[in-house]
This record gives structure tokens, C-alpha cells and sequence, in this order.
């Protein structure tokens, strides 16, 4: 008997295209016949996630809806929760196998889509888009995301070009099981990666920006970045704190039983004071901050503990099982 490890009910939607928007009233209606367009003979579902847009993005999506109920759904967040928070929402809500995200401001293209879903067939949980022309400013925007993606590529092991694209596809079993905080929506590869997901890139286009405007500053750069040492550290020591913590104070304690011996050297041999010698400070900081990190290391380890099992959270994660007759 073949058990999938996700165990959802088989619902016949083969795609969800889940797609955010946060004041985006002009492109609306245009991404949406881009979409009908692009998908046309496809059995999928539209998720249109309103962001708590604070212009006409609602009713225009009220007004798709009505047209097309079969196939669209809506979900209006209470307030404006960012873009990791409205793809959650739409990720909670999708059926199909295969889920699309891709940006409500045009700057991605529908037409891409049947591609995406082409390389998933050959196998991949997750495909993403690189914007390899990408249409944003040199210098508040390729640059900086150019560092970063290097960056990530370099911590993590997951060698992508484009982290920040939004259109990607995914298999529905892999990310139900991805928790996203803060803005981690850019990095969901890299926690698939971790899953053991089988991850692909494909070119896609990309066009500038013709209504609406950008949600994000050059700042966003150094979220992505904070975003990524959080994560590296969960993904790397998440289960073992003592590991990181412990190793650097002992460490610190190795260095202070050095400069200990250097100066109880310096005083009997040599006949230098204790008193005023660097090496007495040295020595003290070293044992202190030693002592702390192994206690750093320790309280990890109870709050690591509390994490997964007060959500009963498994260390592992399986992809299929194979046992009876
Ligand atoms: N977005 C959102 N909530 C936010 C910010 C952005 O849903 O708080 C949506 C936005 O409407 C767009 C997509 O996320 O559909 C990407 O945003 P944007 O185009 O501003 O990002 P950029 O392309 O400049 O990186
Ligand atoms: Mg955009």
C-alpha cells in the first residue's frame, strides 16, 4: 500500500493560481483576462488575495467574482498584513495539486504559466522564475537584489539567481508543510530545499511597472537579509541550540584557560604585575562570556524543545511510506 504523506483529500483541481494585491485597483481586471487567457482548457482555480487595499482593489475583485464565481475566489484580509501573510492565506485555501503564485501588478506574465507547469511535470516540487531581463531600476533594484540572491545562494546551498520572483510554482503536499513569517515569502525554496523538495529554475519575462506603485524600498534588501540569518540559524540549529551556542563558549573558555596561562607566566617569571596587565581582563571577559554561551545554548534547547512538542512539531518529514502487503 502506497501512503503519500499528505494525506489531503484528492479534489480533481489540478491548479490554484493564488495571486496578491495590495492597491492595485488599474491591474486588476487585466491580470485576471491575462489569466483566462493563458489558462484557457486548464482545470484550475483563481485566489485573488486582497491585501487590505485601501483603494478600489476590492470591489473590482467583487465584480470579477461575479461574473466568474466558479472559478474565482476571494479573500479580503482586515488589514494590509504584507505580501508573505496574503500568500499564506491563498496557500491555506488552495486545492489544486500544482500551486501558482505570481504578482498582481503585471510585471509577471500569465503566459509563463503553462511552462512553470511543463518543468513540474518532469519531476520538480517547485519551480521558480527567474526574471533573467528584469524591468526594475538599476540601482534601488537589480543591484541590491543581485547581492542578495548571491548571498542566499551562498548561505543556503540552494542555487537560484532569482529568490524575489514571484512567479513560482509548487506541489500542494510541500508548501502546506512551510511555515512563513516575517517576509520569508522570498525564501520559501530555500525551506523546501531543507524539506528535500526537488527544485528547478526557469526564465521567465518581466515588465516594468506601468500602474500602481511599488510596495517595497531599497530597505526590503536588509529584511530579506535579517530574514536569512534567522533562518539560516533555524534550519541549521533550530533542533540542537547547545551545538552553536556551546561550541563558541568553549571556545571562549579554551582562549581564557590560554590567556590565564600567559599571565600567571608573565607574574611568576617575569615579574609583571597582575594588576594592570590586558591579559587579566582578557582573561575574565573570556570566562564570563563562555559561561554565557554554553547557558545561551542550554535555554535554547529548552525552548526548542517546548516548540515541537507543544505542537507536537516532528524533527523529520517523510515522503512516502511503504509497508504491509
Ligand atoms: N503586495 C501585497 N501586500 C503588500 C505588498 C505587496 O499583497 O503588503 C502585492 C502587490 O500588490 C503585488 C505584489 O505583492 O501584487 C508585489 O509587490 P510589488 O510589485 O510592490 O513588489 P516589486 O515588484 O516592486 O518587488
Ligand atoms: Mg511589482
Amino acid at each position: 500500500m502506497l501512503v503519500h504523506a499528505d494525506t489531503d483529500k484528492q479534489t480533481g483541481i489540478r491548479l490554484s493560481v493564488v495571486v496578491p494585491f495590495y492597491n492595485e485597483e488599474q491591474n486588476v481586471g487585466e491580470i485576471y483576462r491575462r489569466l483566462k487567457s493563458a489558462l484557457d482548457g486548464m482545470e484550475y482555480e483563481l485566489i485573488f488575495v486582497d491585501d487590505g487595499s485601501s483603494d478600489g482593489t476590492y470591489p473590482a475583485l467583487r465584480e470579477i467574482r461575479e461574473n466568474d464565481r466558479e472559478k474565482v475566489k476571494i479573500i479580503r484580509l482586515r488589514r494590509n498584513f504584507g505580501q508573505t501573510a496574503a500568500l499564506r492565506a491563498g496557500f491555506d485555501k488552495a486545492r489544486g495539486e500544482v500551486i501558482v503564485t505570481l504578482d498582481g501588478d503585471l510585471q509577471n506574465d500569465p503566459g509563463d504559466i503553462p511552462g512553470l507547469l511543463k518543468k513540474m511535470e518532469e519531476g520538480y516540487d517547485l519551480v521558480s522564475g527567474w526574471r533573467r531581463k528584469r524591468a526594475d531600476p538599476l540601482f534601488s533594484r537589480r543591484i541590491p537584489s543581485f547581492l542578495a540572491n548571491r548571498l542566499i545562494s551562498l548561505l543556503t546551498g540552494v542555487r537560484l539567481h532569482d529568490f524575489g520572483c514571484t512567479l513560482k510554482a509548487y506541489r500542494r503536499e510541500i508548501i502546506k508543510q512551510i511555515d512563513l513569517y516575517g517576509e520569508m515569502h522570498r525564501l520559501i525554496p530555500v525551506l523546501a530545499s531543507w524539506m528535500g523538495a526537488r527544485i528547478a529554475e526557469m526564465e521567465v519575462s518581466h515588465q516594468r511597472r506601468l500602474s500602481g506603485r511599488s510596495k517595497y524600498s531599497l530597505s526590503r534588501t536588509l529584511t530579506v537579509v535579517l530574514d536569512l540569518i534567522a533562518l539560516k540559524f533555524f534550519l541549521s540549529y533550530s533542533t540542537r541550540p547547545i551545538h552553536i551556542f556551546g561550541f563558541w563558549g568553549l571556545v571562549c573558555l579554551g582562549l581564557s584557560l590560554i590567556a590565564g596561562a600567559i599571565l600567571i607566566f608573565m607574574k611568576l617569571y617575569r615579574g609583571v604585575d597582575m594588576t594592570g596587565n590586558p591579559f587579566l581582563f582578557i582573561t575574565i571577559m573570556l570566562v564570563i562570556v563562555g559561561f554565557q554561551f554554553i547557558v545561551l545554548g542550554l535555554l535554547g534547547e529548552v525552548g526548542v524543545r517546548t516548540y515541537y512538542e507543544s505542537q507536537k512539531k516532528s524533527i523529520y518529514l517523510v515522503r512516502e511510506e511503504l509497508e504491509g502487503d
